[in-house]
């Protein structure tokens, strides 16, 4: 269904991605790039040394932006409601724009990372954490996962602010600036009604021009 493979990215060593049948869904690429990178043969670009992600914590820092589905994964890990995940989120609106991410300590540190820095959700973790690697990667699956992320957060905000609205609330914002939060901006998407990734295809979710260039 698709091809992972090492390759000189600008002369730099990393990874490509080829997608080889149209029918291939995210939970596809999720299967094929976790067993790629347990597979521990790419040479990482930071830390120096490390020989695999076990232990290793430097990209757990980030502000990282989430879909619906992760968050569906982490209630259902949890076994808490939509609203209730909101004590592990953190959203940012400026205007009508609005950013959901994974909320961080004061140190910066993922409220998921324990103290020896493993990941408490780890078989759950969210898109983005699970299709990152300290390597060079191509322009195309960078933005790959950008057009991932992008519609699934869009779905996540069109969601949470039912959910909140059903419970009589308005989506909690930790940090706004003439926020504007209005059902009417967010419309359904691929996302909408989805359980998990396999139930979302590539082909739905990439711009048309992206899925031809990857596609072998
Ligand atoms: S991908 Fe992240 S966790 Fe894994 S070795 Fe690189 S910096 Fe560490
Ligand atoms: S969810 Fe896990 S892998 Fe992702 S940033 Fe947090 S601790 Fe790291």
């Amino acid at each position: 269904m698709l091809q992972i493979k090492k390759n000189n990215i600008q002369g730099l060593p990393g990874y490509e991605i080829k997608i080889m049948e149209k029918k291939v869904s995210i939970q596809d690429l999720l299967d094929e790039l976790n067993l790629f990178f347990e597979e521990g043969s790419l040479e990482r670009l930071w830390p120096e040394g490390q020989q695999s992600c076990y232990g290793c914590d430097l990209c757990c820092h980030e502000p990282l932006p989430l879909t619906s589905i992760d968050v569906r994964n982490i209630c259902q890990a949890q076994g808490i409601n939509l609203t209730d995940a909101y004590k592990y989120l953190w959203v940012e609106a400026k205007e009508n724009v609005i950013d959901i991410t994974l909320r961080r300590t004061r140190a910066g540190r993922c409220i998921f990372l324990q103290p020896d820095s493993t990941c408490s959700i780890y078989k759950n973790r969210p898109f983005l954490c699970q299709t990152y690697i300290c390597c060079h990667t191509t322009p195309q699956i960078e933005e790959l996962r950008s057009q991932v992320v992008n519609m699934g957060m869009d779905e996540l905000i069109r969601a949470s602010i039912l959910a909140f609205s059903s419970a009589g609330q308005a989506l909690p914002l930790n940090r706004s600036h003439n926020a504007r939060v209005n059902i009417k901006d967010w419309g359904k998407n691929k996302f909408t009604g989805k359980n998990n990734y396999s139930n979302i295809l590539l082909k739905d979710v990439l711009s048309s021009d992206l899925f031809k260039h990857m596609l072998l």
